[in-house]
């Protein structure tokens, strides 16, 4: 980003009173309501930060809120928790009370049990992604590189069905919502914590309960979890992912899979997915192994009980914040977790620096205890640092690229630019090997700007209309003066970000022929031919003769020359016009 774009974007931050947070409920819960509705309010300048079915959760500038109401699709726009006759009817509505009634920080830690082995490294891909997003360069396996963006957060709450183990959990539809409540309260978290990540999360629920696919014939909770043997998750995750479509290779392939055909479905940036096992009847909320959450290392998924030990579905927010940066990349940093102080991952390298056995004090940080703060060596680890110091988050700080097609030198009408416009990937520089290190952009093309001569941009027609990692464009520019121009293109993504050393080409604008005047001399050759002579004139690049039989007479061209003298081969006497010619073919006034 320059500097001067960067200072607009300080001073226009310090200006805007800060947007209104509102609940948005649709019509319909179907994905083209929600297409519908998410276009009108960002055509309001707002933008939808928690997606539902049927519900949306968006910020809008303020004033703007009642306008929303006009937006095709939305039924209901709400400023406040929907209590009462009113209140939660679905999880995106118990999702919105959840996120109006988020507390400023300091939800106690107290009386839980910490965490323990949470983190777990996922064993070596099966196999090489074949499908690579060419726009914005990642792979179908890289699902959850660093947080900014959008990301598919798809909810799997699978449902013993008795066939197997004897089924001692059975979901509601209260505690069904309440999962979502918590897990939307903790990615608000996360939102809030990072503006210019520019973080939105689209949610898809798939409740056993009332969904086969995620109905099992293992009881989850009665067995141990064991992440890394064959008894418990490698079981039912299998079996659920098998149902919902995903039935080759081990569990991490098929969820790998399946976040990635969810991120696509969504249009998100990255997936992940978030299987919550029921734990109502449990003694202790805990598997038989002692875990209640833990994530695999870069994805593709995390899995936690309903009640998370004694941190109780109230605070189940807490821990999946935490469980959730693990998915990003995040070490843990306290001390049973094994941290060193040296070991380095994450997008941008970031190294395990607030590991308790360096920095002892800092227990609140939320990768020691769930608390409420977010640590330095955390932020990098999930790509929130600025290292090359120009304002802007690195994962999200690249300046757009600008590629004018080629075009021809000469014009002889305002000359017209068309050409390609792309975002630029920041370099990964993850040293895990857990995924492939593909560089990847979430950024999007959402205009270009032409010029000519270093004077005033304005604005190029780009294709499409929805922003896209890249976009072709096209723009005719005013009338210019005959003589030498350097035309300019620029490209401008949504961060603000702006192509910093332009696209140029150098064309002329072709001058028109000056007339010829009197300096046409003529003589007659002892050939009998006619020989005329005349001095060249600005703008002509060849010469056009026209000859009659009298000065009234009609006018045939006799032919054309590039030089500046004709012989008239035609016997007989005539008269004569020469005109100039242009670079594009047209004649100039007459010499005669
Ligand atoms: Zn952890």
């Amino acid at each position: 980003m320059t500097a001067a774009l960067l200072a607009w974007a300080l001073l226009s931050a310090d200006l805007r009173t800060p947007p209104v947070m509102i609940g948005v409920v649709l019509d319909d819960p179907s994905r083209r309501t929600r297409l519908s509705a998410t276009l009108g309010i960002e055509a309001l300048g707002g933008r939808v930060v928690h997606a539902f079915d049927g519900v949306l959760v968006a910020e809008v500038p303020r004033g703007t809120e009642l306008s929303v109401y006009r937006v095709e699709g939305v039924r209901e726009v709400a400023l406040n928790a929907m209590t009462g006759r009113r209140g939660p009817r679905s999880p995106g509505l118990a999702a919105w009370n959840a996120i109006a009634t988020i507390g400023e920080l300091g939800e106690s830690t107290s009386g839980a049990e910490p965490l323990a082995h949470d983190a777990l490294v996922p064993p070596a891909l099966e196999g090489s992604a074949e499908s690579v997003r060419a726009a914005t360069g990642g792979t179908d396996y890289n699902t959850s590189e660093y947080l900014a963006g959008s990301v598919s957060v798809t909810i799997v709450l699978p449902e013993s069905d008795g066939t197997g183990d004897a089924s001692t959990e059975n979901w509601t539809a209260d505690r069904e919502s309440a999962v979502v409540a918590e897990i939307a309260e903790g990615l608000e978290w996360g939102r809030l914590r990072e503006p210019q990540a520019a973080l939105a999360f689209k949610y898809t629920l798939i409740a056993g309960r009332t969904d086969v696919r995620a109905r099992t014939r293992y009881e989850p909770i009665r067995r141990a979890a064991d992440p890394g043997g064959g008894t418990g998750e490698d079981l039912w995750v299998k079996e659920i992912l098998g149902k919902l479509g995903y039935a080759s290779g081990d569990r991490f392939a098929r969820s790998r899979a399946f976040a990635a055909a969810r991120r696509a479905a969504d249009g998100s940036d990255w997936g992940l997915n978030v299987f919550v096992v029921d734990s109502h009847n449990d003694a202790d909320g805990k598997f038989v192994d002692g875990r209640f959450a833990y994530t695999w290392i870069g994805g593709p998924h995390v899995v936690m009980t309903f009640d998370n030990q004694a941190w109780g579905i109230d605070r189940l927010d807490m821990v999946f914040r935490h469980e959730l940066f693990h998915a990003f990349y995040a070490f843990d940093e306290y001390a049973g977790s094994g941290c060193t102080c040296t070991e380095h991952r994450g997008y941008l390298d970031g190294s395990g620096a607030n590991c308790t056995s360096c920095n002892a004090s800092a227990s609140a940080c939320v990768m020691i205890n769930n608390g409420d703060a977010m640590c330095a060596s955390t932020r990098r680890q999930i790509g929130w640092a600025d290292l090359d110091g120009d304002g802007v988050l690195d994962v999200v700080g690249e300046d757009p690229d600008t590629f004018l097609d080629t075009m021809p030198t000469t014009w002889c009408s305002p000359p017209a630019v068309a050409g390609l416009a792309a975002v630029v990937a920041p370099t990964n520089r993850n040293p895990s090997t857990v995924t492939p290190r593909a560089s990847i952009s979430v950024n999007e093309i959402v205009g270009v700007d032409v010029r000519a001569d270093g004077g005033a941009w304005a604005p190029a027609q780009v294709g499409g209309w929805l922003p896209t990692p890249q976009r072709r464009f096209a723009a005719t520019l005013p009338d210019l003066p005959p003589g030498p121009h350097r035309l300019e293109a620029r490209a401008v993504d949504d961060r603000g970000n702006l192509d910093a050393t332009p696209s140029w080409a150098d064309v002329v604008v072709a001058a028109a022929a000056a007339p010829l005047g009197d300096s046409i001399r003529g003589e007659r050759t002892e050939a009998a031919q006619g020989r005329f002579t005349w001095s060249s004139v600005p703008g002509a690049v060849g010469y056009r003769v026209l000859r009659a039989g009298s000065p009234r007479g009609a006018w045939s061209a006799a032919g054309e020359t590039a030089e500046n003298a004709w012989t008239d081969a035609a016997p007989s006497d005539g008269y004569f016009i020469v005109r100039g010619i242009d670079a594009c073919g047209v004649e100039g006034a007459d010499g005669s």
